[in-house]
């Protein structure tokens, strides 16, 4: 059966045990701290709390930090999430250099300076997507661990003179293990050994047919070195998102992850953050992961402080207690106590975790030995 200790759903809502304990009395259940509820019962307290509750797994009860609840009619359409992908010098750094030079926003910036690993490109049409260039094949993988699916559409840069290669295939193995539509980018076409046709069908071997080939996903033919095809790329993409659907809701507060993280001299803790859902406020309190604080400053990508970020908007925050992770979730709290009490928890339940780790591996240790 599906059960939960008293002391565990606390921690779990960072509420306090009494206050769990008087919320079951009300549903006419009598337990301790250490008395264990079931599952359908810990789900009523759960939203009694103003939480979302999801039961990830037998017994297992997730608590969402947000009391939110989308209504269709807020849902507004958002700019897609890129990650660009491939093997190593197919040219992927070159065409993120490439697609961001598009932006109506670099020019105004004078130059392009780049400050943080993401960027949102607007075109000429007003339309936007948004570029993570960070995550390197480890990166997304480390992120998804962690829950963290930030991106909507993948990418697949193949150099036309070279093919697919292993890093190729990983970037398409980790692509559909997402389950996140890919776009392919044949580079390089400048290029006299380009040889494109190669390339779809090589890519056939993996599972992805391009449309030339009879199948849905969509290639497009670049040179990112003479800036070539962006165009193209870009409403390929732009295409990909309709398809989606892609749709959140501005008006809340915000949630969203953690793209990258550093300990600045004199700035502190800085963290580069993707907003998912809502719009993130100059002054607003977040969580994330074992880490909290108040927004004391938001930069975009040119280091120009702006005072909100909406969906799919990339951010650098100054403010946070320490560093978070890397595929972090994020979430807005309404106070700094709260705040504090959640990033407790989790950092005692990180070092509960460890212990546990620690223990194990002392014991096959001490087997070991033996
Ligand atoms: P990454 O390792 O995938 O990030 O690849 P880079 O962007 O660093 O590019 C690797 C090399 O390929 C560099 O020398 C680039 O100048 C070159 N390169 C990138 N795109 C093109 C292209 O469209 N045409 C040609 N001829 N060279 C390119
Ligand atoms: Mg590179």
């Amino acid at each position: 059966p599906e059960t939960i200790t008293v002391q565990e759903l606390a921690n779990r809502m960072a509420a306090r045990v009494p206050d769990v304990v008087k919320s079951l009395m009300k549903l006419g259940v009598m337990a301790t701290a250490t008395q264990s509820i079931d599952a359908d019962t810990a789900e009523i307290v759960v939203e009694e709390f103003g939480h979302k509750s999801k039961r990830v797994s037998e017994g297992d009860v997730e608590i969402g930090l947000e009391g939110v609840v989308d209504a269709d009619a807020d849902m507004r359409t958002r700019p897609p999430v890129v990650t660009i992908m491939g093997h190593v010098d197919h040219g992927k750094t070159s065409l993120l250099d490439a697609l961001r030079s598009t932006s109506v926003a670099a020019g105004e910036a004078g130059g392009i300076t780049q400050h943080i690993g993401a960027y949102q490109v607007t075109l000429p049409s007003g339309e936007r997507m948004t570029f993570i260039d960070t995550p390197g094949h480890e990166a997304f993988t480390a992120m998804r661990a962690r829950g963290a699916q930030v991106t909507d559409i993948v990418v697949l840069v193949v150099a036309a003179d070279d093919g697919v290669m292993p890093q190729t295939i990983e970037a398409i193995r980790h692509a559909k293990a997402a389950n996140v539509p890919i776009i392919v980018a044949i580079n390089k076409i400048d290029r006299p050994d380009a040889n494109p046709t190669r390339v779809r069908s090589e890519l056939l071997q993996y599972d992805i047919a391009v449309e030339e080939m009879g199948g849905e996903t969509q290639d497009v033919e670049v040179s990112a070195l003479k800036r070539e095809g962006l165009d193209r790329l870009q409403e390929a993409i732009l295409l990909q998102a309709e398809i989606l659907d892609l749709k959140a809701n501005p008006d809340r507060s915000a949630e969203g992850a953690v793209i990258e993280s550093r300990l600045d001299r004199g700035r502190g803790p800085v963290a580069t953050i993707l907003v998912q859902k809502g719009t993130l406020k100059q002054g607003d309190i977040v969580v994330a992961g074992t880490e909290q604080g108040r927004v004391r400053a938001m930069l975009d990508e040119h280091g120009k402080p702006v005072t909100s970020a909406g969906p799919s908007v990339p951010v650098e925050i100054l403010g946070m207690s320490g560093v978070p992770s890397a595929g972090e979730a994020f979430v807005v709290v309404e106070d700094e106590g709260r705040a504090r009490e959640i990033a407790e928890f989790r950092q005692r339940r990180l070092r509960e975790t460890n212990a546990v780790a620690g223990a194990a591996a002392r014991g096959t240790l001490d087997q070991m030995l033996a």
